[in-house]
């Protein structure tokens, strides 16, 4: 019979000797004390500068350089006072750099720095140093630092040379891209293997094409992933597409295709019903509907609603009248999806004031009279004309003005405006329900522009175009 063996552990490898230890220090905000003011010191002093730490320069005569670093430092403050260091200086430092001529004055100098208790360091003379500096491969905040403990400087360039090709100028984006995600991560509260399995996703994607910059859209897709992968199931998406002014035709193919393949439709009063025909047959609708001074679900409700649909693995669509980037709140419910690990898309949409210059066959711009085309909303969250406009610019002729949401304050609205120099005479036209089949257009000027809306009563969504551009309307 064979000896019987017990399984028994093993004890850890120990790591080998160090002849130092690499550390990185964080000097943001650090004092730091420099003795010198030689070109060597000057070297240190943007190095220590670069790294955030505010330098005090102690040298009687600084050099050109050094005077010109503390004129424009990197990222730290330069200060140089001219006088020769005394035990004096090395209160609250965080560590001491000296440039000495002789041993004697090195050994003084690390002495008075120990004595307060300040790690120093001797430019050129190792054996007064605490601590060296490496050669710097530098892709903040990726740094990598490089020692031979004094043995062999050129070897220690040569390998940071090296290294410098290994490594790709992009990966300080991609560093950087970690730390800007790293929140993102957090608020997921994931445990910590899905943390470690986004962060493998992460480091894959980097290093298998890392000049390829790292967009938003990825991240939301690894941080879905990521969820997914942990609650085991498919976490759907949202779209928010832009339905146009009404004209179903004026649909994009993106957004009918979206609108093919969705699970959820929610929509706004705004959209036409041949719109959300268009949609897949066994989708289920939900008409979240915000009207003007009137009852409307909230845009917290809408929010909520469109991240739990998505969280259920659903494929949601979030149908908005016109273009979903204008005026459209479309920025809170892609923040939503974005903080719950939801991707997120937008297809465009023609917004309204290009649907009602299309039915008015006159262009908004126009290389004279005008080269400004500017899109307002006259309706504050108070529900009255906002105060903040920037009156001269829409009192400005030579633009064209789209004004949305501005029915109930357009007289208000042209009262500021000539005010402020707009003539009477500008062409002033209000387009309702653009690009339906019951569209009005109510065709003035600014002097008379409130007396026709008040006869004509429009009921429907109406945009108001203000400029001379308009001049050349079709309006019959
Ligand atoms: N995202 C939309 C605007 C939403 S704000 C877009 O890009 O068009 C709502 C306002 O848009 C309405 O009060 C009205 O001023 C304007 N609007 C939307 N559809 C319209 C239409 N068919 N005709 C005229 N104005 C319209």
């Amino acid at each position: 019979m064979p000896p019987e063996r017990k399984p028994e552990k093993a004890a850890p490898r120990r790591i080998e000797t160090l002849a130092v230890l690499p550390v990185f220090l964080k000097l943001a905000g650090r004092r730091v004390v420099l003795a010198g003011g030689d070109e060597g010191a000057a070297w240190k002093a943007e190095l220590l500068a670069a790294s955030g730490a505010h330098v005090d320069v102690y040298a009687t005569e600084p050099c050109e350089a050094m005077e010109a670093l503390a004129a424009d430092p990197p990222a730290g403050a330069i200060d140089i006072h001219r006088r020769p260091w005394s035990i004096h200086v090395f209160d609250n430092a965080a560590i001491a750099i000296g440039g000495a001529e002789s041993d004697d004055e090195a050994l003084a100098f690390r002495c008075a720095a120990q004595q307060a208790g300040v790690p120093v360091n001797c430019i050129d003379r190792p054996a007064f140093c605490d601590f060296q500096f490496g050669s710097i491969v530098n892709r903040s905040p990726l740094v990598i630092g490089i020692s031979t403990d004094g043995a062999a400087p050129v070897f220690g360039q040569a390998i940071r040379a090296r290294i410098e090709t290994l490594i790709p100028a992009t990966f300080k984006a991609w560093a950087q891209a970690a730390r800007d995600w790293r929140p993102f991560v957090q608020q997921l509260d994931l445990p910590f293997r899905a943390r470690r399995a986004f962060w493998e996703r992460f480091t894959a994607r980097a290093l298998a094409a890392p000049t390829q910059a790292a967009s938003e859209a990825e991240r939301e897709a690894m941080l879905a992933a990521t969820v997914a992968e942990e609650t085991g199931r498919k976490v759907g998406s949202v779209a928010l597409v832009g339905a146009g002014p009404g004209d179903p035709e004026l649909m994009t193919l993106k957004g009918v295709r979206l609108l093919q393949s969705a699970d959820v439709i929610l929509y706004d009063d705004l959209v036409h019903p041949a719109v959300i025909d268009m949609g897949r047959r066994e989708a289920r609708l939900i008409h979240v509907g915000k009207r003007g001074y009137k009852p409307s679900c909230t845009q917290e409700d809408i929010n909520g609603l469109i991240v739990e649909l998505a969280l259920e693995g659903l494929s949601v669509v979030r149908l908005k009248g016109g273009d979903p980037m204008v005026f459209g709140r479309a920025g809170e419910e892609i923040e939503a999806c974005r903080r719950a690990g939801v991707p997120v898309a937008v297809v465009p949409g023609i917004t309204a004031a290009s649907g009602a210059a299309a039915s008015l066959s006159v262009s908004l711009t126009h290389r004279d009279a005008a080269r400004r085309l500017q899109f307002i909303t006259a309706h504050a969250r108070d529900g009255k004309l906002p105060r903040d406009l920037d009156w001269r610019a829409l009192a400005d002729p030579a633009a064209t003005t789209a004004v949305y949401m501005g029915v109930r304050t357009l007289p208000e609205l042209i009262d500021k405006l000539t005010g402020h120099g707009l003539p009477g005479t500008t062409p002033v036209m209000i387009v309702e329900r653009a690009t339906r089949d019951d569209e009005r257009i109510i065709a003035g000027r600014a002097d008379d522009i409130a007396a026709r809306l008040a006869a004509a009563q429009p009921k429907g969504p109406c945009v108001v175009l203000i400029g001379e551009a308009l001049a050349e309307a079709r309006t019959g």
